[in-house]
């Protein structure tokens, strides 16, 4: 028996003990007592305790599974942390101002003493069932999706029906008279996990981004203390929920309810991990605590409608909606991966308006935008509204291909299992690791790449795996996971084991994940370095590339497992396309090259032009002399077509003068209707090619490049669009000199002047909508059809739904398809709920079209 972990009665006499000590910020009460008659004990806790109940509160439960013994030892931790440091800690003193917490640190007294006195991995109560078995599942005894059971003796036992055990219905009533309750967690052991709650049903849901980033809030504190990242799980399609739970009928009392699954034994050492749990813990419950008033009756409303209305390689222009915000302001926050925290680390802005631009960008990426509105009086902060996924726009020479594997080339190989390993592959789960029953076990993933063309320069490059579940990885910070490019002419058979593990590996990637950060719940991705760039590179010429994952390969003595289990996309229990593994490869191509001689020169003296040579300087009464140059650029290809990358005009002097003065050459690009001296003069000046060159730099070069900038360069390609020549003017500065001519070039002289174009062929945009888009309902299920456009630059369709505002880009919602067929079916809609329809087109760049709207309502 580990004596460090406090029994019920220990537990109840410290919290009598602190209402002595502290009258004024305690109070203790029993909301039921259970069928051994121990009472539920219930610690309110606010500053002036005796008006707890006019305050927003926090609701913590524990140990509502018996063994699970974290919750009571947490509770009880957190009861000692509020009131020691209610006079020193600022946070803390506000918080408890504002705030109420009821603390039950053992909903489950009766089973927790059973599981301490006699059989540890006890996890019911001790309801005598009359047929020689005992206990009732208390987190599958609530009334939300309950399920019945006959099986008495086993370890799910719902009961005989919703809240027929004193401590669920203990609980309940509390709960129902109480409408001060805001949030509700949940203290479970183990898995290192949130379990947000659910409606049961697939579909994104008003509270969701408020219930993820409560989580992720609390993981940012967990970070802090002992650099550990807990999973969030939530909203993975089609696993079941689990039924009866506490956390459901908390949420369907309109609670922000999550189970908070701690540690990965049910009993840990007390001194090295349980302290490590509670120290993680304390500030993570300060911070959710403190957010309890934003949930109020008294928080401001959330905004609506936040959606990205412009989208750049660099930029992206948010809007929202709002209808009253005076005294009201809004706080955005900009994260790069999928449930991270929202807190002054990631604000990106504060502000009045209902509008704000996001700039500084990186092009192809994926960002995520979360907004709440602040009243500027109290400070009360609303809830969030759903939060948005943008990515910007690719740059103009850039491509993107975002690769799955084929449903045969991705699976896992395990030592023990030589005869079956065939099977792993395309099938539900990656276990990668070692434990008893497979031995060690590796992940495989081939990519083919024949999409990507065999000269790309290869830019950037991120795998993606899906953490899945990591109950199987029972030893805390042991072990990490890597992923390794394997020689692919040293593998002929991907599902034999000897075969993987004896591959030749080219490289590991830079970046392996230690056991702590490998969140399940959450997406891990492996950026590439230059060096992993390279290889992939050269894979590209075989047209594919292998993957071996790794985790640990050796287990501490003692211990039987430590395996991660990667969602694989395929199967009856894979996550289906949201949760495949991928490989994202961004490149562009090599330039072409295209060289322009000039068309026409022409000089341009005050009073005379001169259409044989290329001359500037100043005349006798110190009046310019101009230099144009035109080039006709019908050379280039298509200009829908034709990304300029870069590009100089190459120019030689045919004199130079000795002169002491500073006189200086420059280029303008210029936008001029004819070539009479006053045009000149007035003309537009679209940009500067360049630097100048100064007399000095004439003598010693002859040979001078105007190189352009990346202006210039988009300039060029919008000559080239309108079908006109570029024209460019060379002249001279210098305060009062006369007399002073610089010749460049003549009409007869070939190569000293010269337009030197680089550019690759890549489409721009493309614009062609699916047309006829029709919606019906087949089945209980919402069906698309349309019609694909019929050019050839056509590549795809992209499907998304949004059930609270009109999708605003392809991923703002939920992805439904992507592809070339002409109808899908939403399989995990629920066609009861109203929602919008995007469908976008999408060319092989990809550029995506606008997108076409179609709405579903529900009956
Ligand atoms: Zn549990």
């Amino acid at each position: 028996m580990k004596q460090q972990y406090k029994s019920y009665q220990q537990t109840v006499d410290i919290i009598n003990e602190n209402v002595q000590k502290y009258p004024e910020l305690i109070s203790v009460q029993s909301i039921g007592k259970t069928h051994e008659n121990r009472d539920i004990v219930m610690a309110t806790i606010s500053l002036d305790v005796q008006n707890a109940s006019s305050k927003p509160a926090l609701l913590y439960t524990g140990t509502i599974h018996a063994r699970e013994w974290i919750g009571n030892e947490l509770g009880v931790a957190f009861i000692e942390y509020l009131l020691e440091n209610q006079k020193t800690n600022p946070k803390v003193a506000k918080t408890l101002k504002y705030n109420t917490i009821y603390i039950v640190p053992c909903l489950n007294p009766d089973g927790y003493e059973y599981s301490r006195s006699h059989f540890s991995f006890w996890r019911k109560n001790r309801r005598d069932n009359g047929d020689g078995t005992f206990g009732v599942d208390l987190n599958r005894n609530f009334s939300i999706g309950y399920t019945k059971s006959k099986d008495t003796n086993s370890n799910v036992y719902s009961g005989p029906n919703p809240f027929s055990e004193p401590e669920t219905t203990a609980i309940k009533n509390f709960v129902d008279n109480h409408e001060n309750i805001t949030l509700a967690l949940d203290y479970h052991s183990q898995g290192n996990v949130f379990f947000p709650a659910h409606k049961f049903n697939h579909e994104a849901e008003i509270n969701g981004t408020d219930l993820n980033t409560m989580c992720a809030n609390m993981n940012y504190e967990i970070q802090k203390v002992t650099g550990r990242k807990y999973g969030i799980h939530r909203g993975k399609p089609p696993t079941k929920l689990i039924s009866g739970s506490g956390r459901e009928y908390y949420y369907s009392k309109g609670i922000i309810a999550a189970v908070v699954e701690v540690g990965t034994r049910n009993i840990p050492d007390f001194m090295k991990n349980m302290s490590e749990s509670i120290d993680e813990n304390i500030p993570a419950l300060l911070k959710t605590f403190g957010e309890a008033q934003n949930y109020s009756k008294q928080a401001p409303l959330r905004p609506k409608n936040f959606h990205a209305k412009k989208l750049s390689s660099s930029t992206v222009s948010l809007s929202w909606n709002y209808d009253n915000n005076e005294n009201t302001y809004f706080r955005i926050f900009r994260n790069t991966s999928n449930k991270e925290s929202c807190n002054d680390a990631n604000l990106i802005c504060e502000t009045y308006n209902t509008n704000f631009t996001d700039i500084q960008l990186n092009s192809s990426t994926t960002y995520y935008y979360y907004i709440r509105a602040v009243n500027d009086k109290s400070k009360i902060k609303s809830p969030f509204a759903p939060k948005l996924k943008a990515k910007t726009t690719l740059q103009s020479h850039e491509f993107s291909k975002m690769i799955f594997p084929n449903p045969k080339d991705v699976g896992y190989v395990s030592e023990k299992l030589e005869q079956t390993n065939f099977k792993h592959f395309g099938l539900n789960s990656l276990f990668i690791g070692i434990n008893e029953t497979k031995g060690i076990s590796y992940g495989v993933m081939q990519f083919n790449l024949d999409k990507i063309p065999k000269d790309a320069i290869i830019t950037d490059v991120q795998i993606s795996l899906y953490p899945l579940n990591r109950v199987n990885a029972k030893i805390e910070n042991y072990g990490e996971w890597s992923i390794s490019f394997v020689d692919s002419s040293s593998v002929a058979e991907l599902y034999d084991y000897n075969q993987i593990n004896n591959a030749k590996i080219l490289e590991t990637l830079g970046q392996t994940i230690p056991s702590a950060k490998l969140t399940q719940g959450k997406w891990s991705h492996w950026d590439f370095n230059e060096t992993e760039k390279e290889i992939l590179s050269s894979q590209v010429k075989n047209g594919k590339v292998i993957f071996k994952i790794k985790g640990p390969t050796k287990l501490p003595a003692g211990r039987d497992s430590q395996m991660m289990m990667f969602d694989l996309g395929y199967g009856k229990f894979g996550g289906g396309l949201h949760y495949r593994p991928n490989i994202d490869i961004k490149y562009t191509v090599p330039g072409q090259e295209c060289i322009i001689e000039a068309s026409s020169v022409t000089s341009i003296y005050k009073n005379k032009q001169d259409a044989t040579n290329l001359t500037c300087g100043f005349d006798e009464n110190n009046d310019k002399v101009y230099g144009l140059m035109s080039f006709d650029l019908s050379t280039l290809p298509d200009p829908s077509k034709t990304i300029i990358t870069d590009c100089y005009l190459e120019i030689k002097n045919k004199n130079s003068t000795k002169t002491k003065l500073d006189i200086r050459y420059n280029i303008e690009f210029v936008d001029v209707e004819d070539t009479s001296y006053e045009s000149i003069q007035n003309r537009d000046r679209i940009e500067f090619i360049g630097y100048e060159v100064s007399r000095a730099d004439l003598q010693k070069n002859k040979k001078h490049k105007f190189i352009f900038d990346h202006f210039s360069c988009l300039a060029l390609e919008d000559t080239h669009k309108s079908k006109k020549e570029a024209k460019f003017l060379i002249k001279a500065t210098a305060s009062n000199i006369k007399k002073h001519y610089v010749s460049w070039h003549n009409k007869d002289n070939k190569n000293t002047l010269k337009l030197v174009v680089k550019y690759i062929n890549r489409n721009k945009r493309y614009s062609n909508q699916v047309d006829n888009l029709k919606i019906s309902t087949e089945n209980n299920k919402v069906k698309l059809s349309w019609d694909n456009p019929k050019d050839s630059e056509f590549t795809g369709v992209y499907v998304v739904r949004n059930r609270f505002h009109i999708p605003s880009n392809p991923l703002d919602g939920d992805k439904i398809y992507a592809g070339n067929d002409t109808y899908t079916i939403d399989d995990f809609g629920n066609v009861n709920i109203s929602k919008y329809y995007a469908v976008f087109t999408y060319d092989n760049v990809p550029n995506y079209s606008d997108a076409s709207i179609i709405m579903h309502k529900s009956n």
